[in-house]
């Protein structure tokens, strides 16, 4: 996309090879990439982010935790790793990693 066209509203997105497509709405959905460079240095894969576990434990480093949009989370619920990009999880999982309790590894 190079462009969106129209006066009061979009009527068209416009296009790098310059083809115009009729358009009444545009949704724009952005990827992200976690800002880990910092923590290249410290032998962590940070790939996808800092991997840990249920907790927020980091996988393979004792007593570090991970939370908000860098923690690439093990989720229960879906059996599978993944980042949350939202200020609610943010918060919530950062107290939740911050808590003195007992880790799984
Ligand atoms: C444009 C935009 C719109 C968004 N809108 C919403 C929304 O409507 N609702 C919602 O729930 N979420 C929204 N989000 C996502 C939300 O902002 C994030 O999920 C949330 O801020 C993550 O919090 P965090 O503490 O993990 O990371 P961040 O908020 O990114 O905080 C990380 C902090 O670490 C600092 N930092 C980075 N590197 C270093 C370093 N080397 N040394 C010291 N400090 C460092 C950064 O400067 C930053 O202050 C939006 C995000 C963006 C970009």
């Amino acid at each position: 996309m190079s462009g969106l066209l129209g006066r009061e509203t979009v009527e068209a997105v416009s296009l790098a090879d310059g083809t115009n497509l009729p358009a009444d709405i545009v949704v724009v959905s952005i990827g992200s990439v976690p800002a880990a460079d910092w923590l290249v240095s410290s032998g962590l894969d940070v790939t996808r982010g800092v991997e840990c576990d249920r907790t927020c434990a980091v996988t393979g480093v004792p007593d570090v935790v991970a939370a908000g949009d860098l923690a690439n989370w093990y989720n229960p619920l879906y059996e599978r790793h993944m980042r949350v990009e939202h200020w609610t999880n943010a918060i919530e999982q950062g107290t939740f990693a911050a808590r003195d309790t007992p880790r799984h590894t």
